[in-house]
């Protein structure tokens, strides 16, 4: 599907307009900043665009207003209610005191069971976490990249873990090496296996070019899926490399 993307201002509102082949107008306000996003079928101009989210705005403004009273991801206070997310679903929080050593568990389907020390520090908790992703991620990972070199033929050397703020992967093509970002952890694992893939596919093809996307649509035709659901679920950051 061909798309194309431009972008208008509505009331002082960025809009990204996004054309493709569909038969009626979409509006969609995402977190964590209220983005606004209409798809709309290739033959509608920007003016028709204007006019349909200005009939929206009221629905707009209520849409972001109620992610501005969200509490960010990035407050952390380690309460119990607080919502953490694990491979694409939202977990609420239960702290539980224990006498013995910190650990985390999922309890039932909803529940991620902190069981810290009184004495645990704000800063603990957050290590704790932390290492809990970075022990899931390391559980998931290999039969992620096994997965995708039996159905792409292509081979890994090795592969890791990393913190990193701009992107969600990266890849040393000439050591067949790739590194994924912390946070896929969070993602539904579609989202992860996503990146590992684009990453697999720059050892054919550095640039993100015709090359590329052949390959990337031959390996995995819904790729474009996947790349949208991480781009509903954004980090911190937002220029994405992808
Ligand atoms: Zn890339």
């Amino acid at each position: 599907m061909t798309t194309s993307e431009s972008i208008i201002t509505v009331n002082g509102l960025p809009v990204r307009i996004v054309r493709k082949r569909i038969k009626n107008i979409h509006l969609a306000v995402y977190p964590p900043n209220g983005s606004v996003r209409v798809s709309v079928p290739e033959f509608i101009d920007d003016e028709a665009v204007r006019l349909a989210v200005v009939s929206k705005f009221d629905w707009i403004e209520r849409q972001i207003k109620s992610f501005e009273d969200q509490p960010r991801q990035s407050v952390c206070e380690f309460v119990s209610g607080e919502s953490h997310y694990y491979l694409g679903c939202k977990y609420l929080l239960d702290v539980v005191y224990t006498s013995k050593h910190p650990f985390i568990e999922i309890r039932g389907r909803k529940t991620l069971a902190l069981n810290i020390n009184k004495a645990t520090s704000l800063e603990g908790c957050k290590e704790l976490l932390k290492e809990w992703y970075r022990k899931e991620m390391k559980r998931i990972l290999p039969g992620v990249v096994r997965k995708w070199e039996v159905k792409t033929g292509l081979q890994v050397e090795s592969f890791g873990i990393k913190r990193m703020k701009t992107k969600w992967g990266s890849c040393n093509p000439l050591h067949r090496r790739i590194w994924l970002n912390l946070e896929l952890i969070k993602k539904p694992i579609n989202c992860l296996e996503y990146v590992v893939v684009h990453e697999m596919v720059h050892f054919l093809e550095r640039t993100h070019n015709d090359n590329f996307l052949f390959h990337m649509n031959r390996m995995m035709p819904n790729w474009r899926i996947f790349r949208e659901q991480l781009r509903q679920f954004p980090l911190a950051h937002e220029n994405w490399l992808y």
